[in-house]
């Protein structure tokens, strides 16, 4: 991580940071959560920050405690940050706001689709909305079109999004204001408006889908989004993590940073890998049954991945076994935070309390 980031100060450029948490499990029994930043261009990881539950109240603020840590780790190295990338949660959007207001904090639109298409798909199941699950691929389409296509313009954004609402029902073209508007798609064949299944105005999909669109905190937001920043490919880490430090096992803190760690420079050494091709020079596919689009789409194979970095790994841990610092170094750098105020007695001390206790 540290030659990433030597390599990123040397080019004085002012970088993007995408940043992201993940638990070990969902919810309150979270034991640990570890908050990673990539850098935008080369998608490498530059900072990863374990924390423990034990540290404190709640998942929410272990993201904020992990994401706080990882940033201001960066910072210290003397790298000039432009934009971060992360969720919509309130704590991190407090924290930048308060804390780091010189930078541009961009809210993940992958994120946002995601929370989109879960709506949508779990209206769609109740009695009467059913015909929303049509429509959702194409709701979460045009959130990513619209801010793909706002020309950083949050006005834009807004009237582009909520203009949904006119295209849903079949209207192309209306006017607010005594200005007129109409949809991008140019003109649609006699075909395409008979096939497709227009909302009714004033159903109950349509009512609530209106209230999905015009969400006072999902309008808010757009105007941190005009920028297309998303952190789909910080996935393609958390799986590798997710080889290192399976989350059906539990590990001490020790065990867990180290794994942590570990995907790190595997991650690192593998990203950017070309498609793989066959001996003819055709690029090569798999097939997969998505169950999501309950449909089979063609994935991309990638070029075998490598590990040199696990040789260098370990002609570094034979180096260290021959310093003679080397369990110092271990016990100040790996150790984990303690939650006790004051250092462990001795055993005797403890074992002559114990006695006296029974
Ligand atoms: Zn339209």
């Amino acid at each position: 991580m540290e030659d990433v980031l030597r390599e990123m100060k040397n080019q004085c450029k002012p970088i993007t940071l995408m940043g992201d948490g993940r638990s070990d499990s969902p919810g309150f029994s979270a034991k640990y959560m570890v908050y990673s930043f990539m850098e935008e261009t080369t998608e490498k990881i530059v900072q990863v920050q374990l924390v423990q539950k034990t540290e404190c109240s709640s998942s929410v603020a272990m993201e904020k405690v992990g994401m706080e840590r990882a940033l201001d780790a960066i910072i210290a190295q003397g790298l000039s940050i432009e934009t971060v990338v992360t969720d919509r949660a309130p704590s991190i959007k407090k924290l930048m706001k308060d804390k780091y207001p010189s930078i541009n904090h961009q809210f993940d639109v992958w994120h946002v689709c995601k929370g989109l298409k879960k709506k949508l798909l779990s209206l769609g199941k109740k009695k009467g909305m059913e015909d929303l699950l049509l429509w959702t691929r194409s709701i979460t389409n045009h959130f990513w079109w619209c801010c793909q296509h706002c020309g950083q313009d949050s006005s834009v954004l807004k009237r582009r999004w909520i203009s949904l609402l006119h295209h849903i029902t079949g209207e192309h073209e209306w006017t607010v204001e005594g200005e007129t508007y109409s949809c991008s798609h140019g003109t649609l064949t006699e075909d395409q408006c008979l096939r497709t299944r227009w909302l009714q105005s004033g159903s109950p999909s349509f009512k609530a889908l209106k209230s999905l669109i015009e969400n006072k905190f999902l309008i808010r937001d757009l105007e941190q989004m005009t920028q297309l920043k998303h952190t789909g490919s910080l996935e393609v880490y958390h799986n590798v993590i997710l080889k290192f430090a399976p989350k059906r096992l539990h590990f001490t803190y020790d065990t867990m940073l180290a794994r942590t760690e570990l995907a790190v420079p595997d991650h690192n050494e593998n990203v950017g890998r070309f498609q793989a091709v066959t001996r003819e020079g055709v690029l090569r596919f798999k097939k997969i049954y998505s169950r999501t689009a309950k449909e089979w789409i063609l994935k991309s194979m990638y070029e075998k991945k490598t590990n040199h970095y696990a040789r260098e790994l370990m002609s570094r841990t034979v180096e260290n076994r021959t310093d003679i610092n080397f369990r110092s170094n271990i016990s100040r750098n790996v150790h984990p935070v303690s939650i006790a105020p004051e250092p462990a007695p001795s055993t005797e001390e403890l074992l002559s309390k114990r006695r006296s206790r029974t």
